[in-house]
């Protein structure tokens, strides 16, 4: 470790282990400023190194987070890194791009400022959300344009509410929907046919289908008003969508973790307490679970630090020469 990084990076509570850090946590969303809290309460040294894009970054109000219900996402995290300083967790803001297990069990972190070198890296690095290459999908992202039900459902309660489909998946989104409104439009989108079945469903249910291709979304004076379709557009009030969700795991796929295959593509393997297969990197939030909201992320964030702590209580014992145990 350079001495500019020394400055930013000091070591809080001494430690024979080794390492410039006990943990090193790449990402600073939800998911790692719960651990960091908890392992930073835990007297560990810790660093998170961010680059401040969490997912949800476009929209100005976080639903379904008791006790938390209508924040801004970004004065959570604001809030969280000041409560996570206080027990002394530092934090860099760049992107790391690269991690290598040593021989001695070290991980080096690369940063722009310089090497850490910690006992165990924790990957909270999200995802990405892929949207259809239509006008006003990406401008419209977090405001107009949803993907969660549960976070932006009640706030178009009998809106109308327009479904514009990325597969044929998006037809349950379509009766999902239908939960918070009576007026949902299905915008087949010619990806997200409906079959006999599901069109006699849809139906029933009053979902309106309009076939064809998006050309693009109305947008008039920053709002969204509409969906094209054939030189048409419909009235709506928001739209909600399926994006292509990709876990940002390319330090977790350096490092060689292994990963499943699934419908939603492919995951970086996880255990329960958020071990992945490489010795030392833990991995926690969207990175590895797609259906970790908020709270979920909050959630699992604390309890993986927990594991955590317990694998380095271990690795401590383990470290301590036979002739330096007490009877
Ligand atoms: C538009 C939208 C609205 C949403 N609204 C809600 C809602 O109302 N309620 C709710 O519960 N959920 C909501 N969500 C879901 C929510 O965003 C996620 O559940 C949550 O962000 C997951 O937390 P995370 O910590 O895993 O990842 P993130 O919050 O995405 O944080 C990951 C962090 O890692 C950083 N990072 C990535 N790669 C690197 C790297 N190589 N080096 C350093 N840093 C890196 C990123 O910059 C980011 O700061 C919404 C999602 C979207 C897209």
């Amino acid at each position: 470790m350079n001495e500019e990084l020394r400055d930013r990076v000091d070591e809080r509570t001494p430690s024979d282990a080794g390492g410039d850090a006990d943990v090193v946590i790449v990402g600073g969303g939800p998911a790692g400023l719960s651990a960091a809290l908890s392992l930073g309460r835990a007297r560990r040294r810790v660093v998170v190194i961010d680059s401040a894009e969490p997912r949800n970054r476009t929209a100005a109000h976080m639903h379904g987070v008791l006790g938390h219900d209508g924040l801004s996402p970004l004065v959570l995290l604001e809030r969280g890194r000041a409560e996570a300083a206080g027990y002394g967790v530092r934090f860099l803001r760049e992107a790391v791009r690269s991690a290598s297990v040593e021989a001695d069990g070290l991980i080096e972190v690369q940063t722009a400022a310089g090497m850490i070198r910690t006992r165990r890296l924790l990957v909270a690095t999200g995802l990405e959300d892929a949207l259809p290459d239509i006008p006003g999908f990406q401008e419209q992202w977090g405001r107009g344009v949803v993907v969660c039900p549960y976070c932006d459902g009640w706030e178009h309660r009998d809106d109308v509410v327009g479904i514009v489909a990325t597969s044929p998946q998006s037809v349950h989104q379509a009766q999902l929907l239908r939960q918070w409104s009576h007026r949902v439009v299905y915008f087949e989108n010619v990806v997200g046919e409906a079959s006999e079945v599901e069109l006699e469903r849809l139906e029933r249910r009053g979902i309106r289908v309009v076939t064809g291709p998006v050309s693009a979304l109305r947008i008039e004076d920053g709002d969204l008003t509409g969906v094209e379709v054939g030189g048409n557009a419909v009235d709506v009030g928001v739209v909600f969508t399926g994006p292509t969700m990709r876990p940002r795991d390319e330090l977790l796929r350096a490092l060689g973790a292994a990963t499943t295959e699934s419908e939603l593509g492919s995951w970086v393997d996880v255990d329960a307490d958020g071990r992945t297969s490489v010795p030392g990197v833990w991995a926690v939030g969207n990175v590895v679970n797609v259906r970790a909201n908020v709270s979920v992320s909050l959630g699992l964030g604390s309890l993986m630090a927990g594991a955590l702590n317990a694998d380095l209580v271990a690795d401590d014992i383990a470290r301590l020469a036979p002739a330096t145990l007490v009877e």
